[in-house]
């Protein structure tokens, strides 16, 4: 029997937080800073590893790739978001229920709560920072989007961690993701991870349940169903 803490992974826009505009103001003016080149077009960063968004908006705005742009794109995002840290919390906001359950796994020794995004880890983090979420979540373990190229090729990122940190080993079975998008639904099911799907995305209730996740909610609001479809199982 396995001694590890369950293990929940949380995509973190429009599961934990929305940004009220201010994400793709700020890919914008990144996007500026490391190419020189206004973006007129913005490609839809749904369910996308930034990585990936990030070289569509080049080839949609018809700016040559070259390695390092990446890296460039990466520093400044993560810099803007701290910039605008201030203007994030007051356009964004925290999903309903969101800050109570995180709280809540925070606080229990048989749970491991950490974060599987296509923001990138510092990204990701500077993010949930300006919502006073980060303090909540296991950074060690994180698994971002310029952690693997794809995004089912971040949970065993997560799982890698977990076992270079903590000696945990975490294999097919015993992960809960939690995510919005059918995106998250395919991860989770490419690595065989259970799935809780939110509809405080741009996909619908029904959509997520087409899309065979184990449970689908309108939102994160009732604490206590969460915790069971997170825990009880
Ligand atoms: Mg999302």
């Amino acid at each position: 029997m396995s001694t590890s803490p369950r293990l929940v992974l949380w995509d973190i826009d429009h599961t934990l937080i929305s940004t009220g505009g201010v994400g793709s103001e700020v890919f914008r003016r990144a996007f500026r800073e490391a190419t020189g080149a206004e973006l007129a077009v913005m490609p839809d960063p749904t369910g996308k590893t930034e990585p990936a968004t990030f070289a569509r908006a080049l080839r949609e705005n018809m700016v040559p790739v070259r390695d390092e742009l990446f890296s460039a794109f990466a520093e400044a995002q993560t810099r803007a978001y701290g910039e605008q840290a201030a203007e994030l919390a007051e356009r964004g906001r925290v999903l309903p229920g969101v800050r109570e359950v995180l709280e809540e796994l925070a606080g229990r020794p048989d749970v491991l709560s950490s974060v599987l995004s296509g923001n990138t880890r510092a990204a990701g983090r500077a993010k949930l920072e300006a919502f006073g979420l980060a303090r909540y979540l296991d950074w060690d373990i994180a698994a971002g989007g310029d952690d693997a190229p794809t995004r089912p090729d971040l949970v065993p990122v997560a799982w890698e961690r977990a076992a270079a940190t903590y000696g945990y080993r975490y294999g097919l079975g015993e992960t809960v993701l939690v995510g919005d998008t059918l995106a998250d639904i395919a991860t989770a099911h490419a690595n065989r991870c259970r799935v809780l799907a939110v509809a405080t995305g741009r996909t619908s209730f029904d959509e997520l349940v087409a899309g065979h996740a184990d449970l689908v909610l309108i939102d994160l609001s009732d604490t206590s169903a969460v915790l069971a479809a997170l825990l009880g199982y």
